[in-house]
């Protein structure tokens, strides 16, 4: 292996905002997610919303007035 030119890899963990705590190898320390596989609805078969940027309201507005509309 040439020398100077590779990060330092180690073992770290990422720290979910779920409270999962994982460990992996890697070159960055302290990693911190905002999903992970422990809470990801994909795993967990849970229906969970995750709403970024108020997207759902404005849905949930939106098709509440077409509702109105047709009635
Ligand atoms: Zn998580």
């Amino acid at each position: 292996m040439k020398k100077g030119i590779h990060p330092i890899y180690t073992d770290t963990t990422v720290t979910c905002a779920c409270g999962n705590v994982i460990e992996v190898g890697c070159n960055i320390s302290n990693l911190k997610v905002e999903i992970c596989s422990s809470c990801h609805p994909f795993y967990t078969g849970t229906h969970k919303i995750i709403d970024t940027e108020g997207r759902l309201e404005r849905f949930k507005n939106k098709y509440a007035k077409a509702q109105a509309a047709k009635k």
